[in-house]
C-alpha cells in the first residue's frame, strides 16, 4: 500500500539538509515508512535488505521487541531528567555494564550524546590531565591519516586532512601532528619500517603531544583501512615510553563488529581513554560514552580546575541508558561472537569481485565487507540499482561496503554480496 502522497518530498528538497548534501543539487532521498528486523520498507512499497545497520548502529536489526520494551517502559517512568546533582538507575546499570565489558583499566565513565561529543570529551580529558600534571607544553594531538572521528571542530581536526576538507577550515582548526595511515594490512606482514618511522615521530614530538588518537584496527569513514594489530601494539608501547596518552575511538568498531568485542583486543592492549557510541544503544537512540582510567580521572580532578569541564544537557538520558543496557544484554544473549563469525563466513562471497578488472581490493573483517573499485562511485546511480535489487547499501568514494545487523541471515548476506558484484559487472556505478 503506497502512502507516497503523504510524504512531501518537495518540502524535503527545499528545506531539509541531509548528511553531506548540497542544497542546490541534493542526492535523491528515499522515503522510508518503517523498519522491521533486517528490512527497511520504502513508502513506495519496496522491501530492502539492510546492508548498513544505519551506519554501524542497528546491530540487532530493527524494532527488536526487547529494545522497544526497554524504551517504552522507561518512557512511562522517566524519559529525561537533568544529570547535575541527580542520578538514576538506568545510568548506573548501564555504566556498571560498560565498566565490566570494556578493558579492565577503564573505570570511569562519561556519558555524552553523540560520537563526536565523546571525542571532544576524550580530547578534553587528555589536555586537562597534562595541565593538572603541570605539563603546559602538551597541547597537541597526534594521529594517523585516513582517520575519522566526527564532525565537531576538535574531532574534525584529527580527521584525515584530505577527506575532511581541512584546507577549507585552515586557520580555524587546531593543527595537529599527522603520521601516514597504517599501511600493513591486518592479513599481511608487519611493516617494521613504518613502526620505526612512528617511533621517530614520537621521539621528535612527544613533549608537545597530549595524546595519540586512532580508530583501532579498522579506520572506517576515512577509507575503510584494516591495519595490522602490531601497529596498535607498537602505538601502546610508544605511548607508554614517551608519556603520551592513547585514545582509542571504537565508535564504529565497538560491540563485536570486527570479531572482537572491542577491536583493541586484536592487539591485546587497552587505551587510556576509550570512545564508544553508534551500536551502544543498538541503533535505537543517540548515546555515547568516554571511559578512562582511575589515574587519569583522579589526575584531572586534582588539577586547578578540579573538574572535567563538560556537561551536556541530555547527559545520561534515561531512555538512551535503558535501551543501551538492553542492547548489551541482547548482545550476549544472542551470542554475538557466533553471529559475527557466521556473517564473516557468508561474506566471503564478496571475494568473487576480486576477479573483476574494476575492483582494486576486497577486504573482510568480522561483520564488515569492503569492495574498493577503480573510480569514484556515482552514489545516486548505484543506489537506484541496489534498490531495484531489494538492497540498501550506501557507498562513498571508491568504496562499496556493508556492515549489516548481526541478525542478518546467510541468504541475505549472499544477496548483498551478489548485488555488489552485479552492480560492478553491469557498470551501475
Ligand atoms: C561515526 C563516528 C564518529 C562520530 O559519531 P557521531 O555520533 O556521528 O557524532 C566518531 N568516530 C568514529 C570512528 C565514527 O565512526
Amino acid at each position: 500500500m503506497s502512502k507516497n502522497n503523504t510524504i512531501d518530498l518537495d518540502f524535503d528538497k527545499k528545506h531539509i539538509w541531509h548528511p553531506y548534501t548540497s542544497m542546490i543539487d541534493p542526492l535523491p532521498v528515499y522515503p522510508v515508512s518503517h523498519t522491521d528486523g533486517a528490512y527497511l520498507y520504502l513508502e513506495s512499497g519496496e522491501q530492502l535488505i539492510d546492508g548498513m545497520a544505519s551506519w554501524w548502529s542497528a546491530i540487532h536489526g530493527y524494532n527488536h521487541p526487547k529494545l522497544v520494551n526497554a524504551i517504552t517502559e522507561q518512557a512511562t517512568t522517566m524519559s529525561h531528567i537533568m544529570f547535575g546533582s541527580i542520578t538514576h538507575a538506568p545510568a548506573i546499570t548501564l555504566c556498571k555494564k560498560l565498566v565490566e565489558i570494556t578493558p579492565a583499566p577503564l573505570q570511569k565513565v562519561f556519558l555524552a550524546d553523540s560520537g563526536s561529543v565523546s571525542v571532544e570529551v576524550a580530547i578534553k580529558m587528555a589536555l586537562q590531565y597534562w595541565l593538572s600534571q603541570g605539563q603546559h607544553t602538551k597541547s597537541k594531538l597526534m594521529t594517523a591519516k585516513k582517520g575519522y572521528h566526527g564532525d565537531t571542530f576538535a574531532a574534525m581536526s584529527v580527521c584525515d586532512p584530505v577527506n575532511s576538507m581541512h584546507s577549507m577550515y585552515q586557520g580555524f582548526l587546531p593543527e595537529h601532528i599527522f603520521v601516514p595511515a597504517p599501511s600493513a594490512s591486518i592479513a599481511g606482514d608487519v611493516n617494521q619500517q613504518e613502526l620505526l618511522e612512528l617511533e621517530l615521530t614520537f621521539k621528535q614530538h612527544h613533549h608537545e603531544v597530549a595524546a595519540f588518537i586512532i580508530e583501532p584496527i579498522v579506520q572506517n569513514a576515512g577509507g575503510m583501512n584494516f591495519y595490522h594489530p602490531a601497529y596498535l601494539a607498537k602505538l601502546r608501547a610508544l605511548c607508554d615510553e614517551y608519556n603520551v596518552l592513547l585514545i582509542l575511538d571504537e565508535i564504529a568498531t565497538g560491540f563485536g563488529r570486527t570479531g572482537k568485542l572491542f577491536a583493541s583486543e586484536h592487539a591485546n592492549i587497552s587505551p587510556d581513554i576509550l570512545c564508544i557510541g553508534k551500536a551502544l544503544t543498538g541503533g535505537m537512540m543517540t548515546l555515547s560514552a568516554t571511559l578512562t582510567t582511575d589515574n587519569i580521572a583522579l589526575g584531572i580532578s586534582k588539577g586547578s580546575a578540579g573538574v572535567l569541564m563538560h556537561g551536556p544537557t541530555f547527559m545520561g538520558n534515561p531512555l538512551a541508558c535503558a535501551v543501551a543496557s538492553a542492547s548489551i544484554e541482547l548482545l550476549f544473549e544472542n551470542d554475538w561472537q557466533a553471529q559475527v563469525t557466521r556473517i564473516s563466513k557468508a561474506m566471503q562471497a564478496l571475494t568473487q569481485c576480486i576477479q573483476l578488472d574494476e575492483v582494486q581490493d576486497v577486504r573482510i573483517l568480522g561483520a564488515i565487507g569492503v569492495v574498493e573499485v577503480n573510480r569514484t562511485i556515482d552514489v545516486a546511480k548505484i543506489q537506484k540499482f541496489f534498490i531495484s535489487q531489494g538492497l540498501w547499501i550506501r557507498p562513498f568514494g571508491k568504496l562499496i561496503y556493508i556492515m549489516p545487523p548481526y541478525i542478518t541471515s546467510d541468504q541475505h548476506i549472499t544477496a548483498l554480496c551478489n548485488g555488489i558484484y552485479a552492480a560492478i559487472v553491469q557498470q551501475q556505478y
